[in-house]
């Protein structure tokens, strides 16, 4: 849902703010955030490697609870939970 400071007014960097989970929830003040390597090959059906042979790029996500942390530990290849 997009917004403006018309519609929120002070509202607007708190919700600029916010990250989004894997599981689709946003979290603002309490969350983790890491960097992982993405296997290209899980997303595309078409991968060239680059000149060292890598695969990988870098990505950069957020957890917004514990539960979600263990999801991932068990799942860290997992890019979006699909349960929700
Ligand atoms: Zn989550």
């Amino acid at each position: 849902m997009s917004y403006t400071e018309d519609d929120v007014g002070p509202l607007v960097s708190y919700l600029d703010s916010g990250k989004r989970c894997l599981c689709g929830s946003y979290c603002f003040r309490s969350f983790v955030h890491y960097l992982t390597r993405l296997d290209l090959r899980r997303v595309a059906t078409s991968v060239t490697a680059d000149l060292c042979g890598r695969m990988h790029a870098p990505a950069e996500a957020f957890l917004c609870s514990s539960a979600c942390l263990q999801r991932y530990q068990s799942n860290p290849y997992a890019t979006l939970w699909r349960d929700r």
